[in-house]
């Protein structure tokens, strides 16, 4: 059940209403929205709906039909923004997040690192912790790729996003790592989403390449539902009968979580298309639907990179992207770039 409250209601109208709702069962979750809470209240099917509309401040009671409760456009009707220390995800301006699949040493992070923070990123990638297809493939630098990470971040003033595919990587992530990846493969590890959803760190969750957007946001829920709303949604390509491409993007994840969800909503063009020519065009049009970030493989020399290469863009490929997304961003009235606004004249052609 929603509970809406008139503006700017007390903190001891809010209390009661919690108080009332705790002690009939029910879990409460509060979101503070400019000037506006909302109250959730989880649990029993009997709501004393007549007793919790008597009290004072509250406006309103409405039911929450979807299974995603406190993901759900239903509950919060105004969009997540999702702060990454100065970093907005979700806001007006559209975040590039870039970095090579896997950190493979000092010099490659820097150099990557570097490159991408010029360009306009505000979000170092790179993997430390690799999920990868075959055991006998290089595994990533597991803690030390972390430490990598931080310092090249932390001296060209990135954040970072790592992945963490086990609860015991979390208490490494959570000192070097500014936003916890779960992978594609990890989409629906509930007792890895229940790990996360007890932290105060942004999450970005990718979807499987067989999740439903339904199962989608239901992960993003089980996150949500221990307490840490800080979700960010990743597509990432979707297992079609295509196989030309790496995977197929499904696009139209965008405008249906949008729709579905009041959460920032990212895509990932490398793994979907896996092509790096075919990168590009897949990032561009990203934007143009409405994608409030993309995150992408970039690697200074691709063509050595230990995992990813064939997908990844050289720093080249990628400085020409950014000033490209941030045309298209503008043109949906949105920024992208360093200070939030590449000069788009300075481009070239
Ligand atoms: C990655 O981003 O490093 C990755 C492994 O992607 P995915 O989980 O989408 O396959
Ligand atoms: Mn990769």
């Amino acid at each position: 059940m929603k509970i809406s409250m008139a503006p700017r209601p007390t903190e001891e109208q809010i209390q009661e209403v919690r108080r009332k709702l705790l002690s009939a069962g029910y879990s409460v979750h509060r979101m503070d929205r400019e000037g506006e809470t909302l109250l959730c209240a989880l649990g029993p099917a009997d709501f004393p709906e007549e007793a919790i509309r008597r009290l004072p401040g509250v406006t309103e009671i409405t039911k929450i039909t979807k299974s995603f409760k406190l993901a759900s456009r239903q509950f919060c009707a105004s969009d997540t923004h999702v702060a990454v220390g100065d970093v907005v995800v979700g806001g007006r301006e559209v975040i590039l997040m870039a970095g090579p699949c896997a950190v493979e040493g000092e010099d490659q992070v820097n150099r990557i690192a570097e490159g991408v923070a010029q360009a306009g990123a505000k979000v170092m990638r790179g993997g430390a912790f690799k999920p990868r297809s075959s055991p006998y493939s290089f595994q990533g630098l597991g803690v030390e790729g972390l430490k990598i990470l931080r310092k090249a971040a932390d001296t060209f003033g990135l954040k970072v996003v790592s992945e963490v595919m086990d609860i015991s990587h979390l208490e490494p992530a959570c000192r070097y790592v500014d936003i916890l990846q779960v992978g594609a493969r990890n989409v629906q590890n509930f007792t890895l989403l229940n790990a996360l959803s007890l932290l105060d760190k942004p999450v970005l969750l990718k979807r499987g390449p067989a999740t439903t957007i339904e199962e989608l946001l239901n992960s993003a829920e089980y996150i949500m539902a221990g307490g840490n709303y800080k979700v960010i949604l990743c597509e990432r390509g979707i297992r079609t009968f295509n196989t030309y491409t790496r995977n197929t993007l499904d696009l139209s994840a965008v405008p249906v979580l949008k729709e579905l969800t009041h959460l920032p909503v990212i895509i990932d063009p490398s793994h979907a298309v896996g092509i790096r020519k075919m990168v590009a065009p897949m990032a561009r049009a990203s934007i143009a639907a409405g994608a409030d970030g993309l995150i992408l493989e970039v690697h200074h020399d691709p063509d050595s990179a230990l995992c990813d290469g064939q997908q990844s863009l050289t720093l080249d490929q990628f400085r020409v992207l950014t000033v490209e997304c941030a045309r298209i961003a503008l043109v949906l009235g949105r920024t992208l770039g360093p200070e939030g606004g590449l000069d788009t004249k300075k481009a070239g052609p």
